[in-house]
């Protein structure tokens, strides 16, 4: 599932192939909004707010776009071959000098320009943005200190950016069971800036290394202790988190 950093790329990508052009098509492939057209609009830019894609058209559009789990957006020259089935395809920009199609993508809504602030303002401080502010994070995830670690690392609201990898991984880095309160983490500051440190290493070098996460199979690259795998969060929507039963002690 595609993390801050992940969707950063995707931003900048799509900021260099389509800003500045101007739209000669627009294919929506989505009901509610298949009969809308923006040809001849300027895309103004797109940019990354946490996992949110935000990208302005004209003056008065923003299309917001999320990848959620199986999203990607392809950037083309203007004939070239789509890399995935048409059927996937949700929506579809094309310019004189290229397209941009995103595909399988969670959420694709247009939004008043003057609705983007509105709309986004639940979320934290994102942890690759201009905007990140470990201090306001740690103060968003104390207010609800019985709540385990893995699960606040994860809310939005708390801090935009990190999944279910990102949280798995700052838990290990900082020997913390993903199952402890927030309020039993003994340097909540320093795995905020641990978490932004992660993410900014991650935009310079790819794929990250993962030492916890996905390796249910594997054992600690710190201590050799087999990796566990358990189910969190709330009812229907459960995660994996992965951790070192040893170096991750369960603390409360
Ligand atoms: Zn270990």
């Amino acid at each position: 599932m595609p993390e801050g950093d992940t969707v950063l790329r995707t931003a900048r990508r799509l900021d260099r192939t389509l800003t500045g052009g101007v739209l000669t098509r627009t294919d929506f492939r989505v009901p509610r909004y298949a009969t809308v057209d923006l040809a001849g609009q300027e895309v103004r830019g797109t940019i990354a707010r946490g996992k949110h894609l935000l990208t302005r058209i004209g003056t008065d559009w923003t299309l917001h776009t999320h990848l959620k789990m199986e999203g990607s957006w392809a950037t083309l020259k203007p004939r070239q071959r789509w890399p995935k089935a048409p059927h996937l395809a949700r929506v579809a920009l094309t310019t004189e000098t290229a397209q941009a199609v995103g595909f399988q993508l969670g959420i694709v809504e247009l939004l008043h320009r003057s609705d983007e602030l509105e709309t986004f303002a639940y979320l934290g401080p994102d942890v690759l943005g201009p905007d990140w502010d470990e201090n306001e994070a740690a103060r968003r995830l104390r207010a609800q200190p019985e709540r385990p670690i893995f699960d606040a690392l994860r809310d939005q609201r708390n801090l935009a950016g990190i999944g279910t990898m990102w949280a798995a991984e700052i838990c290990f880095t900082m020997g913390v069971h993903p199952t402890s309160p927030v309020a039993a983490v003994p340097d909540l500051v320093r795995m905020l800036r641990v978490a932004h440190l992660k993410l900014d290493q991650a935009m310079a070098r790819r794929p990250p290394v993962n030492a916890v996460y996905g390796r249910g199979r594997a054992t600690c690259p710190r201590c050799a202790t087999p990796i566990q795998r358990i189910e969190m969060g709330e009812e229907a929507r459960l995660r994996p988190a992965y951790f070192c039963p040893s170096c991750q002690p369960v603390r409360s």
